[in-house]
């Protein structure tokens, strides 16, 4: 999260110091105003401590720079004076977030006050066609959603690509993304150079922490602050949040939970170990166990949608089929045993499950809940809940998306130097 697109050239500009604070006072009332559906001026000076005249000031440059609107007047008490509210507005500024993962490309494209322009998911077998051919094609489909959110009015300030794997944020180097079979991919550089002229900055980050990010702000357990996210995907990763915040770790690789050892005895993982979690809850695992005509990889079997396979296997449960129910029991308790391991150490309130997971949620959380509780130390720990996620297999995406707007609120002259000025009158 330490990457900053560059600053532009001064010319003109106030002092550095100077600039520096007004940058983080713009950003102070941006995230009061984010956090609050509308304020006047007064209630922001409040809440920020910045004397009234200061918050006048910023807000005309935010006025100025469309990224805040009057919405008209507020009224104080039952005879209190009526005073003008702002609310975030910025409909002309984008943020597009995507995801890649082993079988698909998510896109989700909102303005700066969350509203979504794009939402799409194309299937895309990224397993099967390499890393050069995948980039090419991610290239593509962010291109067409760049211009799909400029037809809407929003020209995107920046890019956010969540990897299922190792991501280097600062270099926006993918370091290991053993589904993909990608290793030391400099994906933000390339493309950013298949994007150049769009004149948009890319970053990466990794899938799990970003859907994370997406479940803390705006999922079914929104504002829990000791939570762990799991992608139900055919890899398994966790996103970790403790005491609000996201556990990135001494290198930003915490959360690769997929590749706990459970199994010694086990099957090999993409990773090339043997017996990770991944190799007993994947969405690879349970499709070969529930219904082993459709699984990955088998040659000449053209790519089914990630949708599909979990209708069908949802079909089958439904109807009681017997070999998907046992598979779907046992994947259950092992999903509640890599469960436990994470109560233990992280001690969270919920566990949201993401991706397959929360499609199947019904059949797989009675198994899984039992284990936890079961394999649990601590008695308070022990009544940490799985809950499935309500957002879909858009988490991660919905969570890039949301960074490009923290991003943005952090940094609003970055915005600022590249819209237009108004023509003075
Ligand atoms: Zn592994």
């Amino acid at each position: 999260m330490t990457y900053k697109p560059p600053n532009r050239a001064p010319g003109g500009a106030p002092p550095a110091g100077l600039a520096a604070l007004r940058r983080a006072n713009l950003s102070l009332v941006l995230r009061e105003l984010r956090d609050h559906k509308s304020l006047s001026r007064a209630h922001i000076a409040e809440a920020t401590g910045l004397h009234r005249a200061t918050v006048s000031n910023l807000m005309a440059e935010l006025l100025e720079r469309r990224l805040v609107r009057e919405v008209g007047v507020e009224h104080v008490g039952a005879v209190g004076r009526p005073r003008r509210a702002v609310a975030l507005h910025g409909a002309h500024v984008g943020a597009l977030g995507m995801e890649i993962n082993v079988d698909y490309i998510a896109v989700h494209g909102t303005d700066l006050s969350g509203r979504i322009l794009v939402e799409r998911r194309v299937v895309h077998d990224a397993m099967g066609s390499g890393p050069d051919s995948a980039v090419r094609r991610l290239g593509l489909v962010a291109k067409e959603a760049v211009e799909a959110m400029r037809r809407a009015g929003a020209s995107p300030a920046g890019i956010v690509v969540a990897v299922p794997g190792l991501v280097d944020v600062v270099r926006g180097v993918v370091t290991l993304a053993p589904n993909l079979y990608w290793h030391d991919l400099p994906l933000a550089d390339q493309l950013s150079s298949l994007l150049s002229p769009l004149r948009v900055p890319v970053r990466v980050d990794n899938d799990a922490n970003l859907a994370a990010l997406a479940e803390y702000t705006s999922g079914v357990a929104a504002g829990t602050p000791y939570l762990v996210y799991l992608t139900g995907e055919v890899g398994v990763g966790g996103g970790i949040i403790l005491g609000g915040e996201l556990l990135r770790g001494a290198d930003g690789f915490s959360g690769e939970v997929g590749h706990l050892q459970v199994d010694p005895n086990g099957a090999q993982c993409g990773c090339g170990r043997i017996g990770c979690w991944e190799t007993k809850v994947g969405l690879a695992a349970l499709v070969r166990a529930a219904m082993p005509e459709q699984a990955y990889g088998l040659p000449g079997m053209p790519m089914p949608d990630p949708g599909e396979r979990v209708a069908d296997l949802a079909r089958g449960l439904a109807s009681g089929d017997r070999r998907m129910t046992t598979a779907v029991a046992q994947v259950g308790e092992w999903l509640g045993l890599g469960g436990s391991i994470l109560a233990n150490l992280f001690n969270p309130r919920v566990i949201v499950i993401g991706g397959y997971f929360a499609s199947l949620a019904q059949w797989l959380l009675p198994h899984a809940q039992d284990q936890l509780q079961r394999l649990v130390v601590a008695a308070p720990a022990a009544q940490c809940r799985f809950v499935a996620s309500t957002l879909g297999f858009g988490a991660a995406s919905r969570g890039a998306a949301s960074m490009v707007v923290s991003d943005i609120i952090d940094d609003p002259t970055t915005i600022m130097d590249s819209s237009p000025r108004p023509v003075p009158h």
